[in-house]
């Protein structure tokens, strides 16, 4: 097949900050993810604290961290191909087709939480994943940095259908930022459903778990504030690959390409900042009241219920709008013939899943004391990105729907937070 290089450029507008965004974000993340790393594990741990303390070059490599990058990435790879688990198929595509997905991602979560007890039985040191975490982070941004440039230059010989719409403008840098082609697959193997939920997502309460040991290794015993972090996270981690079929309907998947935007998200944002309240805990523990225990265990209750029932909602509506849980539900018709909800979670604010999930980010965060900013700043991100996100979204569906999101947005005026946003 000839490379697709003179079709492919599609006019979009830009997104990220356009060419300029698209230039300094992945030189900027990164190093971010390290300096947070550093500051973290750092005495103040304040983010304000000049000059900050960076780490001298030679802890920022070690061989074994490699060994475990790719180590990581192969068992995943392997869990995802074995034959486990339902196949289901995505959205239609431009070309009219739709592609299969092994839905196995809890069973991959399953039996690494095996193999990591059997780890802990034969003692293994997981608490010495604190010491390697910067080449740790080195070596999973690395790999997304190489994946990257590996998908943008197979993104050439990619027929024109399967190239996302939002990263062909034709400028080298923005496509291979957002992401040329939408489903890149080596055989059955679709690299970007796999980097969505398993090496990082699943790296993430891996990480969270050295933490815990760690704490073992210096205290004797885990805090309850760590133990809540890890419930906390441990609990949407599993609830994500739970419900694995979901993210076919996702943006990432249906709309974004695969480039550095995702790989990077995927590969070394997620696992090592998703997490940093873990690690914080291990330099500076902190003591929690049984009330104020019981207190976050509400809130991340609170926020988990309105983030499932409402993602599930809106799930089951869309996969069967007659099934019983969701055919009482006051709906508007669009113009596409999809019909919008009006009632229910969908009718409480426009994206009540964010909701949920910003009040169990602030639960995530709590545990680590009011002291620190550094422990929310997965709170403060995820609220900036919601934010994003959900005008992202709110661009798509009224470019999608028209006249009758109007419609929508007038019914159910709040976005996020009911009567403030
Ligand atoms: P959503 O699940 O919010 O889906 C948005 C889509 O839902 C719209 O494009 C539209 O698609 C449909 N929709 C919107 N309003 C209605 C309505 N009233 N009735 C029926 N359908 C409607 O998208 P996300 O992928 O952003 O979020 C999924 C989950 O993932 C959320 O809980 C979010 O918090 C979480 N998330 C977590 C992240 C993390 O890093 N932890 C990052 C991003 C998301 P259509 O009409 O085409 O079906």
């Amino acid at each position: 097949m000839k490379p697709n290089k003179h079709k492919a450029t599609h006019s979009a507008e830009r997104e990220f900050g356009g060419a300029l965004g698209a230039t300094c974000i992945p030189v900027f993340l990164p190093l971010t993810v390290l300096y947070l790393l550093s500051v973290c594990r750092s005495p103040a741990a304040s983010v304000l604290q000049w000059p900050p303390p960076l780490p001298p070059a030679a802890h920022l490599w070690d061989p074994l961290a490699a060994v475990l990058i790719v180590g990581w990435i192969t068992l995943q790879s392997f869990l995802y191909l074995l034959p486990m688990g339902k196949v289901s198929e995505g959205l239609v595509l431009r070309d009219g087709s739709r592609l299969k997905y092994a839905i196995n991602g809890f069973n991959a979560l399953s039996i690494t939480a095996v193999l990591l007890l059997i780890c802990l039985w034969l003692g293994m040191p997981l608490g010495y994943l604190f010491d390697l975490i910067l080449p740790l982070a080195v070596c999973a941004i690395g790999v997304s940095y190489l994946l990257s440039m590996y998908l943008y230059i197979r993104s050439f010989w990619a027929p024109q259908h399967a190239l996302s719409l939002g990263g062909n403008t034709g400028n080298p840098l923005y496509d291979f930022f957002m992401g040329r082609e939408l489903n890149p697959r080596i055989g059955d193997f679709d690299l970007k459903y796999f980097c969505e939920l398993r090496p990082g997502l699943i790296g993430w309460v891996v990480i969270n778990l050295g933490m815990l040991m760690k704490e073992v290794e210096l205290r004797g015993s885990p805090s309850l504030a760590m133990l809540l972090v890890n419930g906390f996270q441990l609990l949407y981690v599993t609830d994500a690959l739970w419900n694995e079929e979901a993210v076919l309907t996702t943006m990432d998947i249906v709309h974004d390409g695969f480039g550095f935007m995702l790989a990077f998200g995927d590969l070394a944002w997620v696992p090592f900042t998703y997490g940093l309240q873990a690690m914080f805990l291990v330099v500076h523990p902190q003591s929690l009241s049984t009330l104020g225990a019981a207190g976050i265990i509400l809130l991340n209750g609170i926020g988990y219920y309105i983030f499932r029932k409402s993602n599930s909602q809106k799930n089951q509506f869309r996969r069967d709008p007659t099934h019983k849980s969701v055919s009482q539900l006051e709906t508007i018709a669009t113009a596409t013939g999809t019909r919008l909800l009006v009632s229910g979670w969908w009718g409480f604010v426009r994206h009540p899943n964010y909701l949920g999930d910003l009040l169990m980010a602030l639960a995530w965060s709590l545990p680590c004391g009011m002291l620190h900013i550094l422990p929310y700043f997965y709170v403060i991100y995820f609220t900036i990105l919601l934010i994003h996100r959900e005008a992202r979204d709110e661009k798509q569906c009224r470019a999608k729907y028209g006249l009758a999101w109007d419609t929508y947005c007038r019914r159910v005026p709040y976005r996020i937070i009911p009567y403030i946003y």
